[in-house]
């Protein structure tokens, strides 16, 4: 077999694509000006800036006021959870048990100033039940933070359901969108979000830049003082050459979305297919129905999910165990035992997720990579 480079870890990062990367060069180089400074080099930075706003909210069909840039999908998180548990005295938040660590840890050091905070439980598909959260919600209760599609088992809630629940109760919702935005479509008015977090290295656009959508008329407190760039509510020079190429990953985003989507499912399908009749003892995590199009978790009977994956980056294949996040601390994935997958087999599972540049060569070479390596680790395991 000859030897290929195959990434399939879409959900960890993605690559730049040309057209972004040439809509931020000038930004890199000779359009250097600060966007604050009131001549003409300074103004046109503050014009891209406009431009992107209104480029991503077009994605999301929110207003272009209702975008604020950050410096990534994990201080989106932090600040709408930061900002409202300071704004608001009252004390009790509710969330799940499978959101990203920038939920998760934000709401434990929460919990360590004295608030109260509930995971709600998700079934084995990874779905949250929204009679849950009704139950959940209390007198005392300010906000509720969700995600829209999980960043392992790819699951995607019913968010238009539940925050309609928190609405009715007169709580505010925030929703992680990290790993939907450009993968499924989003409108913040038809699913009634009060916030909700982006990240451009998720669609296509560079590392290093985030968004958070806060509908006009909520006010959180700041997480970051100084000047007046994002209508005073974020502080610090903004990084222009990024926020251009979020805003060009955005629009390439929303006119390429449908074939995103379809590229994204035949694909993932084709690898499902191949793998459950080439490839023995192997389940998949989460649901086939609604989950993120390029999102493949699978659990391997018997054998380590680390050193498949070794094994397949010796072969030039990409992929990870869990999330990327958590993949370095080696405990067990969240996600998977909040999910009930024994902690024998979280330990035997990898994440593959697929992308606009994935071909179908690709998923035969990684099929065919599967089929040896598991061969081989199976015959030196002493559990078969
Ligand atoms: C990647 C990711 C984040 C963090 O975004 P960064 O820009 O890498 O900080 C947050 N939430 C989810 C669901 C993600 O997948």
């Amino acid at each position: 077999m000859e030897k290929r480079n195959v990434y399939l870890d879409y959900s960890a990062t993605t690559p730049l694509k040309d057209e972004v990367l040439e809509a931020m060069m000038p930004y890199l180089k000779e359009k250097y000006g600060n966007p604050s400074s009131i001549y003409s080099k300074g103004i046109e930075n503050k014009e891209a800036i406009k431009t992107s706003r209104l480029q991503i909210s077009k994605l999301i069909n929110s207003e272009k006021d209702e975008i604020y840039f950050t410096g990534s999908g994990s201080e989106s998180d932090n600040w709408a959870i930061f900002g409202t548990a300071s704004s608001l005295r009252c004390k009790h938040i509710i969330t799940s048990n499978i959101e990203h660590h920038a939920v998760l840890n934000s709401l434990e050091h929460l919990e360590s100033q004295g608030y109260e905070v509930t995971y709600l439980k998700v079934n084995e598909q990874g779905l949250i039940n929204p009679d849950d959260l009704e139950k959940a919600i209390k007198d005392d209760t300010i906000l509720v933070t969700i995600m829209m599609a999980n960043n392992e088992i790819g699951t995607i809630q019913p968010i238009k359901k539940l925050a309609r629940i928190a609405h009715d109760k007169g709580v505010l919702f925030h929703c992680d969108a990290v790993q939907a935005l450009g993968n499924i479509p989003i409108d913040v008015n038809k699913l009634g979000v009060d916030m909700m977090s982006f990240s451009a290295h998720k669609l296509y656009g560079p590392k290093g830049i985030g968004a958070l959508f806060i509908k006009d008329g909520v006010e959180i407190d700041n997480l970051i003082y100084g000047g007046a760039q994002e209508n005073g509510k974020r502080a610090g020079t903004e990084n222009v050459p990024s926020i251009v190429g979020f805003g060009k990953a955005s629009a390439l985003a929303l006119s390429g979305l449908t074939e995103h989507i379809a590229h994204c499912l035949e694909l993932r399908n084709y690898f499902a297919d191949r793998l459950f009749e080439d490839v023995f003892d192997t389940h998949v995590n989460g649901t086939m129905l609604d989950r993120l199009p390029g999102n493949l978790n699978i659990s391997f009977d018997f054998i380590e999910g680390e050193a498949i994956l070794m094994m397949l980056d010796y072969m030039g294949i990409s992929v990870s165990t869990g999330s990327a996040c958590s993949s370095s601390s080696g405990s067990p994935s969240h996600v998977l035992s909040a999910i009930g997958v024994p902690e024998s087999r979280t330990y035997g599972t990898i994440r593959f997720s697929i992308g606009d540049f994935t071909t179908k060569e690709d998923i035969d070479y990684v099929i065919d990579a599967i089929k040896d390596i598991t061969k081989k680790l199976k015959e030196l395991s002493p559990f078969k």
